[in-house]
């Protein structure tokens, strides 16, 4: 029963082979099939069927991240910590907070049922949470992704942060 769910669920993969580390054998069993990494991905174990050797794949839907330049790169947890964490300087935002922010965001991203996002779509994403976590770190942010040029794009942005929060209370 379990190997028939691990069958279907990897039927939109099926023809694209996954070969054995150690042989290069096209064909192996699954064993084990896990759910990881809150629901985004699929551990399975997989024990080859010609020289037997166990291995573990993991299958990621992925998302391309489309830069403002055109360039296409593969969605990165960790990059979009690196740029709010740089945002967070300074203040006491603790790491866990920066890696809950980067699950919201990727869900929030992923929800639109798209293989492919704008990297401004991100920065957007990013905005309220960040918001909730460190006003300063916001404005930071903000600054960057809304290219501010003037002291005067800064208050109008803290007008409407404010405004934003009355209407959160
Ligand atoms: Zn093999």
């Amino acid at each position: 029963m379990a190997a028939q769910a691990a069958v279907v669920a990897a039927a939109p993969w099926r023809g694209v082979p996954v070969y054995c580390p150690f042989c290069h054998n096209e064909q192996s069993r699954v064993i084990d099939s896990r759910v990881v990494d809150a629901g985004t991905a699929i551990r399975r174990r997989r024990e080859c069927t010609n020289c037997s050797g166990r291995f573990t794949t993991v299958e990621k839907a992925v998302l391309l991240v489309v830069k403002r330049n055109g360039i296409t790169e593969p969605f990165s947890r960790d990059k979009l910590i690196r740029g709010v964490r740089r945002a967070c300087q300074g203040r006491h935002v603790p790491d866990d907070a920066l890696k809950r922010l980067a699950q919201e965001v990727e869900e929030t991203v992923r929800s639109h049922g798209s293989s492919q996002v704008n990297a401004n779509d991100i920065g957007l994403a990013i905005l309220e949470p960040l918001r909730h976590l460190d006003e300063v770190a916001y404005l930071r942010f903000a600054s960057v992704y809304k290219s501010f040029e003037s002291a005067d794009d800064f208050e109008s942005e803290i007008r409407l942060m404010k405004r934003r929060d009355r209407a959160d209370s």
